[in-house]
């Protein structure tokens, strides 16, 4: 089974389109989305709308839950806190009622999904060995994919040492060694390593390996859509330089 593994579409259906285009071109049986469908993007309702007819299991994000008031805009910055308030203003009704469901925390077989840390699911960043190791403690499967922070990266866990931190940079494969793993694609609609493409995983259980990809997307048209929106210009503005 290949697994298309996508986190943190942040309502930007261009990186979206560009990264199914891309991952059909490799091939995939089921998507796993780990959350933020929607807060800071321009489409809202056409990335939900896709996620809920396409993704296997989406898990709850933390703009997710801002913008169907499970969490308060207070927590977040100005410019999100203004994004995540025209997007409730947006959101269809069905739409809205797709991410109240959204589930915290997933656990199959041969991996866990969250959003954020197994701690914290929709809230705490997985930044560094020591909150990755708080992970490793309460995982019961071999992997965990997880997003949020925005940025690809993999936590080795090591016998009697705090874990081991990987940076894939662009594209590259990696194969499940005996090690248990934390393993974040990055984001789809909002890059934060300094490398504006979409970023996405596709994760082969019979291979027993996954696979990072990087894809450019027509982002100048994602930029006028926010502006068109009347969305904070600073939010078009990181686009261009994966910030
Ligand atoms: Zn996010």
């Amino acid at each position: 089974m290949r697994y298309l593994i996508i986190s943190d579409i942040h309502a930007n259906l261009p990186a979206l389109e560009a990264v199914l285009s891309h991952a059909q071109d490799q091939g995939y049986d089921a998507v796993l989305c780990l959350g933020d469908v929607v807060g800071y993007g321009p489409y809202p309702n056409e990335c939900t709308e896709w996620v809920r007819e396409n993704a296997q299991v989406c898990l709850a994000g933390n703009h997710d839950w801002a913008v169907i008031g499970k969490m308060d805009v207070e927590d977040f910055n100005p410019t999100a806190a203004q994004a995540t308030l025209w997007t409730r203003r947006e959101l269809k009704p069905e739409n809205r009622a797709y991410l109240e469901e959204r589930p915290s925390v997933i656990v199959e077989e041969g991996y866990t999904l969250t959003h954020g840390s197994l701690r914290d699911p929709v809230w705490e960043y997985i930044t560094d060995i020591w909150i990755a190791q708080q992970s490793f403690e309460l995982l019961t499967t071999p992997l965990l994919f997880h997003g949020h922070t925005h940025i690809p990266v993999v936590f080795r866990e090591r016998e009697g040492g705090l874990p081991e931190i990987l940076l894939p940079r662009g594209e590259g494969t990696f194969v499940l060694d005996g090690s248990r793993f934390l393993i974040n694609p990055g984001s789809v609609g909002q890059p934060r390593d300094g490398d504006p493409r979409a970023s996405y995983l596709i994760y082969d259980d019979a291979k027993l390996a996954w696979e990072y990809f990087r894809v450019d997307y027509p982002i100048p048209q994602t930029q006028e859509a926010i502006r068109q929106a009347g969305l904070p210009e600073s939010l078009a503005q990181r686009l261009s330089f994966g910030q």
